[in-house]
């Protein structure tokens, strides 16, 4: 008997066109056999720029057209709240969106100075993630534990957002959200190729900052893409071994002697800074001695700025916010061994937007 045993052909997935920078868009194209490719820049240029796939509009012939759109999809998130608070340079706010699958995230706008010619400028902090698995013990989004990884597409689409939806003039971009960037690296990676493209968002590497944890297999895989301009910092909050596994769990399977070698192979040039963010917790990370031994570690990693920021007690405080001159007494005792050190404001946080405070409900 002739029995035909090949299976039916298998209905490929649609991409997110948010996720593919143009040489993958065109890959696609030429991977699914669609028609017109000769068309692919100006259809993907058109959709990143309106946060719209509309293929017709750079002439596509119907037929072709839903060809295409059965292969591709873009969905932005859907803004559900926005909650502001009001500071010297601007409001900082805080705005929480729905994924398609009714995952909700949250991106915060930083105000900067104006530029030159006087505009509101803006750094975006966005997610990388739904929750985090990392559990650090100051942190918000980490109680919950990780939900799910986002999509590259999901990442991009909450800068198209920023810029489209709300208007906001992203001129930087931090991956300091909800999520650690580097425990989801797939999807951060094709989303960097998306941002840096420069017939999309075109932003140069200088104005993205991958903050992480301290993953130190991650910040090689960094290393690796040879992206040699962009900004990288990590959360180091403590600088002796069992201080930082009891505030970062990741501590215990990446322990300082780990880490340090992992961020000084980091490349250095002469603009960069490796951002070492340093969470201040009274009587907890301020000891005699403890900013010594931040000067330590400094010193091992190349050029290096030491953030200070005010610890933000948040429904599961872990310590208290320490006051103005606990704060000063940190920075000055970190300037006294010489680091180079600044003091981070605490931005949002009435609204719940400051560090480690993403994914708590909003007053
Ligand atoms: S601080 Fe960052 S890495 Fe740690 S739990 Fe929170 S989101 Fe995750």
């Amino acid at each position: 008997m002739n029995e035909d045993r090949s299976a039916p052909p298998v209905a490929q997935a649609p991409s997110d066109v948010l996720g593919l920078d143009l040489a993958a868009f065109r890959a696609e194209l030429r991977a699914r056999g669609l028609r017109a490719q000769g068309l692919a820049a100006e259809v993907w240029v058109d959709a990143l720029k309106r946060g719209a796939f509309e293929p017709e509009r750079a002439g596509l012939v119907p037929r072709a057209a839903a060809a295409w759109r059965e292969a591709f999809f873009l969905r932005l998130p859907v803004p559900r709240a926005l909650v502001t608070e009001d500071g010297e340079l601007g409001p900082t706010e805080k705005a929480l969106l729905s994924l398609a699958d009714g995952a909700e995230i949250e991106m915060v706008r930083i105000p900067m100075p104006p530029g030159p010619d006087g505009r509101e400028r803006t750094t975006l902090c966005v997610s990388s993630q739904v929750g985090c698995r990392m559990g650090c013990a100051f942190c918000e989004t980490g109680r919950g534990g990780l939900v799910r990884n986002l999509g590259a597409g999901e990442i991009v689409g909450q800068v198209l957002a920023a810029r489209l939806v709300f208007g906001w003039n992203v001129r930087k971009l931090v991956f300091m959200g909800m999520g650690e960037p580097l425990d989801n690296f797939d999807a951060l990676e094709a989303a960097l190729r998306v941002l840096l493209d420069s017939r999309g968002p075109a932003f140069s590497q200088e104005r993205i900052t991958v903050c992480t944890s301290g993953l130190g297999d991650g910040i090689a895989r960094l290393r690796a893409l040879g992206l040699k301009r962009l900004g990288l910092s990590v959360s180091l909050n403590a600088p002796d071994d069992p201080t930082r596994t009891r505030l970062m769990r990741i501590n215990r399977e990446q322990p300082l002697d780990a880490l340090v070698p992992a961020l000084a192979a980091y490349p250095q040039r002469a603009s960069f800074v490796l951002g070492v963010n340093y969470c201040l917790i009274p009587g907890l990370n301020d000891r005699p001695g403890d900013a010594a031994r931040v000067a330590g570690i400094a010193a091992r990693l190349g050029r290096a700025l030491v953030n200070v920021i005010p610890y933000n007690p948040g429904r599961a405080p872990i310590g208290r916010a320490p006051s103005e001159a606990e704060v000063e007494a940190f920075v000055a005792a970190l300037e006294a061994e010489g680091v180079p050190v600044r003091r981070r404001a605490t931005k949002g946080r009435s609204i719940m937007a400051a560090c480690g405070q993403l994914g708590s409900p909003s007053p």
